[in-house]
């Protein structure tokens, strides 16, 4: 038979498969959508005739910025040795020369001048429009020139404009975005509605991108080296959220495999959904509130489904992230009203604003040394001590809603009394002012907490409980600065382990300050949404578990499968122990028996 010429058989591709840390549960199929190096948000307008030159100069002058980077970071890659050094400055050296007069740049010339548009409208027109003609072509060197056209055009971009990226709000239905790496700003803009799954090269599971993947329900891989390259847009692709795998162009047997997993995993989901209205009651009759840890109001459908009895950690950095100026009191107001009405009477507990380290939120931190944003710099509370008139216009708007609901407020990475008092005195005055101002607040100020998430408030947790309302333990930044590993570095994300045994005798060493001091307290940190953990903190005397609300049911199911008697005993036994080895079989062990 004559060869079809004009419709060659397909190249068969090989199945590839990549594993890494599965941090949001699920099984996604899908096509594969890569996230290009961060493109904004480009809006198109139409400009005047007599303007075009301008547009076309601004055009130029981001060409020269682009430019001007490429050399500086050419120059930097050049200093390192070895063959990877050398190809990456070649690489860069390819992008300089496309920005001189390539189809790229010419054609982003021609569109200003023939459709009458912004540059980076032309720019963006240009990159879909060269992406689209070599996309269907089955060769990786072309689907690599495709990504370096993006590169550079989305450079251009990037000096075109100033406005945050939004790439993943136009993300196409079904999309399984690819990444390299992925703050929790991107993820913010991901629609859950369209996004089936997300993969990235960088991160762990228990950094803030995990947590804000898991708050979107959406299944989730990360820390899957080397998966984003030579990733060509539009391959199939199985993102295993579960167990952390992804598997590129599966065969099909893979996908059945997969399909049947799947079916299994929704029958289980089917299973868990009917335990939403039972009581959260251990076999031997003791209670366990479980709440929901929120940190976009986009979940509060996923609070109302999961049958949490209130929010037990609101994370309000979302009123926050993604903007180019600060809320204003009314706007904070409104959101944080809509989202206390619609909890109906139940508590909902308001965590002010927690930047720096890997919670990247610009508006916070303009105007501050990078250097003082680290982990160990002017993170939580210390930045909110530093800008305390943000502090301010957020205590006001709290405390305004405060009549709509059972509101308490908590305090970020606190680690002397003397921080909690002065957010006292600052949260008094705030109430002061708005009474003078005529707003209603309730004559009983909301109760004061604090994240007890730095090991030196654990070890302090007696001086803490005389100046806090109620503790909650945050075991994720606990777990982190415990041990030193960065929660959201994959080299050493396989290390960082809540059963550690300093981690849990931080838990346990503030939780008696707690009950010593009779001030309720509660564990926030992913390890609460793990059912795994959850008979080891039951018998340690917890009675509040706040979750990712995709977590509640299954740790519902876990509480009325255990008997508390018996998970203190096996509490006790853990906490006796030295080597996490051994805390973990027993652990384990116990899980098994039920
Ligand atoms: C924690 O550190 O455990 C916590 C709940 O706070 P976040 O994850 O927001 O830092
Ligand atoms: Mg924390």
């Amino acid at each position: 038979m004559a060869k079809d010429r004009k419709n060659p058989k397909p190249v068969k591709v090989k199945e590839s498969c990549f594993d890494g840390f599965g941090v949001s549960a699920g099984i996604a199929f899908g096509k594969v959508y890569p996230r290009e190096g961060g493109v904004k948000n480009v809006s198109e307008y139409h400009i005047a005739k007599s303007k075009i030159g301008d547009e076309q100069k601004r055009l130029s002058a981001a060409v020269e910025s682009s430019k001007r980077q490429l050399r500086k970071l050419s120059a930097r890659i050049k200093k390192f040795s070895g063959a990877a050094g050398e190809e990456i400055s070649i690489l860069f050296d390819a992008y300089h020369t496309m920005l001189k007069g390539s189809r790229l740049v010419r054609g982003a010339e021609e569109r200003i001048l023939k459709c009458q548009i912004n540059a980076e409208a032309a720019v963006q027109a240009e990159i879909i429009e060269i992406s689209s003609y070599f996309e269907n072509m089955e060769d990786s060197y072309i689907a690599a020139r495709i990504d370096d056209v993006r590169e550079v055009g989305y450079r251009i971009i990037h000096n075109l404009t100033d406005v945050p990226d939004h790439t993943q709000k136009q993300l196409p239905r079904g999309a399984i975005v690819v990444a390299r790496s992925l703050s929790p700003p991107d993820i913010a803009q991901i629609d859950p509605n369209n996004v089936r799954a997300i993969v990235a090269e960088f991160g762990g599971a228990d950094g803030h991108t995990a947590i804000m993947a898991r708050a979107l329900g959406i299944p989730t891989v990360l820390g899957a080296s080397e998966v984003a390259r030579n990733l060509k847009s539009g391959s199939n692709i199985i993102v295993d959220g579960t167990r952390g795998r992804v598997v590129i162009n599966p065969e099909r047997s893979t996908v059945v495999r997969y399909e049947s997993r799947r079916h299994n995993l929704r029958r289980e989901v089917r299973r868990l959904d009917r335990l939403r209205n039972l009581d959260c009651c251990t076999r031997d009759g003791v209670d366990i509130t479980l709440q929901a840890n929120l940190e976009l109001p986009i979940e509060m459908k996923m609070v109302n489904q999961s049958g949490a009895s209130g929010i037990g950690l609101l994370r309000s950095e979302f009123l926050f992230m993604n903007r180019e100026n600060l809320p204003s009191e009314e706007e904070q107001f409104f959101a944080l009203k809509d989202l206390v009405q619609q909890m109906n009477g139940r508590p909902i507990t308001i965590r002010t604003f927690d930047a720096g380290g890997e919670k990247s939120t610009p508006i916070l931190t303009t105007g501050i040394n990078e250097e003082a944003m680290s982990a160990l710099g002017l993170r939580g509370i210390r930045l909110s001590l530093e800008k305390t008139e943000v502090l301010e216009t957020q205590f006001r708007a709290i405390l305004r809603v405060a009549r709509y609901g059972h509101i308490r407020i908590l305090l970020p990475m606190v680690t002397t009394p003397s921080e909690v008092i002065r957010t006292q005195e600052i949260m008094v005055k705030q109430a002061r002012r708005l009474r003078r101002r005529g707003e209603k607040i309730p004559d009983k100020l909301p109760p004061i907490g604090v994240m007890i998430e730095v090991p030196g408030a654990a070890l302090a947790a007696d001086g803490l409980s005389r100046v806090s309302d109620f503790f909650a333990i945050g075991s994720n930044d606990l777990t982190m600065y415990t041990l030193a590993i960065d929660r959201a570095n994959r080299y050493v994300a396989h290390m960082f382990d809540s059963l550690h045994p300093a981690v849990l005798r931080l838990i346990q060493f503030s939780a008696e300050a707690a009950f010593r001091a009779r001030i309720p307290v509660s564990i926030c940190g992913e390890m609460a949404g793990d059912p795994r953990f959850t008979a080891l903190l039951v018998g340690m005397g917890f009675r509040d578990l706040s979750m990712a609300p995709s977590n509640i049911l299954r740790v519902k199911n876990r509480v009325r499968g255990m008997d508390s008697l018996a998970a203190s005993h096996r509490a006790h036994l853990i906490m006796d122990q030295t080597d996490k080895g051994r805390i973990t079989m027993l652990l384990d062990d116990f899980n098994a028996l039920a």
